[in-house]
């Protein structure tokens, strides 16, 4: 079967599975889909299977010399492009001298593979200017020529741009998926324990580079400092309350969402404990000693409404709520909770 190095996303592979089986593949997709699931792999994968000097039109072998050079990113008919910062721009965009090059490159036959790729990854961030003139390249595509326009914000594509593309939905990776995937990465990384691999992959929300990029010592003194807080919960301690949301109010956006995913499973890690269900239920395995005796201190209703003022206070925090603000007024609703 093609393009089987690709794990998950059944429901894409199928389609593209497909088109290349009946000899009808669309002139040009949209591949989209939370970040790091799988899109760029399933192209470049695709491109292999379309140039393989091996295999027949369904199979690609790896090993080849087309295959291994599609990989390295060295085959002269497959074109990647990716947004890059330059001397006059710190965001990464991909400018129109890029597209025009491309284009240029587009209007000979492939060089010796069967058939011109081009993948386009953060396609989003090609600049307007760019991707109007590659709307040409859209609305007269060259033949033997497969464009593959890849993105996790498929909103911010021109609607013009995105309406030529037969769209593909790429999905989040179910944890088996990803579980597979660390397996093979802590094989030719040594930075990835295996023993960890449970562990990144309850935090990683099916993206594998959440998985692998989890700096697992500031996630675990995270979870310390959250337990030692609920631990010093009280009405006189406010102080301390207060210097936790002073300080948390300075950390960037994405880490302070990710404490309060932190606070909402210890709660109901507590709340399990709570009502005596077995420490192989919890997603703080590893802490269920510390856990414990704060299952003891708060009642379950106490509990639901810590749950809920989190979740409330992940809302607010979504708008422009005040961070600091925020969080005060969030601690010390735990410490009226009972
Ligand atoms: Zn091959």
């Amino acid at each position: 079967m093609p393009l089987d190095n690709v794990l998950g996303q059944t429901q894409a592979l199928a389609i593209l599975n497909r088109a290349v089986e009946s000899g009808r593949l669309a002139n040009a997709y949209l591949f989209y889909g939370p970040e790091s699931i799988g899109k760029k792999r399933t192209g470049f994968e695709l491109a292999r299977t379309l140039n393989c000097d091996n295999s027949g039109p369904l199979q690609s072998c790896g090993a080849c010399s087309a295959c291994r050079r599609i990989e390295q990113g060295l085959h002269p008919d497959v074109f990647f492009l990716e947004p890059q910062t330059g001397p006059n721009s710190r965001e990464p965009w991909i400018k129109i001298d890029e597209i025009r090059e491309l284009q240029k490159k587009l209007g000979f036959l492939p060089y010796e593979g069967r058939s011109k790729v081009v993948l386009i990854d953060g396609a989003d961030r090609i600049n307007p200017q760019a991707a109007n003139a590659f709307l040409k390249t859209l609305e007269e595509p060259p033949t033997d020529t497969v464009i593959i326009l890849i993105t996790s914000n498929p909103q911010q594509l021109l609607p013009t741009v995105a309406s030529r593309c037969q769209g593909i939905r790429f999905h989040h990776l179910p944890d088996p998926v990803l579980e597979q995937i660390l397996r093979r990465e802590s094989e030719e990384d040594e930075n990835i324990n295996p023993d960890e691999i449970p562990l990144r992959i309850s935090r990683a929300g099916g993206s594998v580079l959440n998985a692998l990029e989890l700096d697992l010592e500031e996630w675990s003194a995270v979870r310390q400092t959250l337990i030692q807080l609920l631990h010093n919960l009280s009405p006189d301690r406010v102080d301390l309350l207060f210097a936790f949301a002073r300080q948390w109010a300075k950390v960037e956006t994405e880490k302070l969402t990710g404490m309060l995913k932190e606070m909402s499973a210890l709660i109901r890690d507590v709340a399990l404990l709570n009502i005596q269900c077995p420490p192989t239920l919890l997603f703080n395995q590893d802490l269920a000693t510390d856990l414990k005796p704060l299952a003891g201190r708060h009642s379950r209703r106490a509990l639901a409404a810590m749950q809920d003022t989190v979740q409330n206070t992940r809302l607010a925090l979504m708008g422009n709520a005040n961070v600091q603000l925020a969080l005060e007024s969030m601690l010390l609703d735990f410490c009226e909770a009972h």
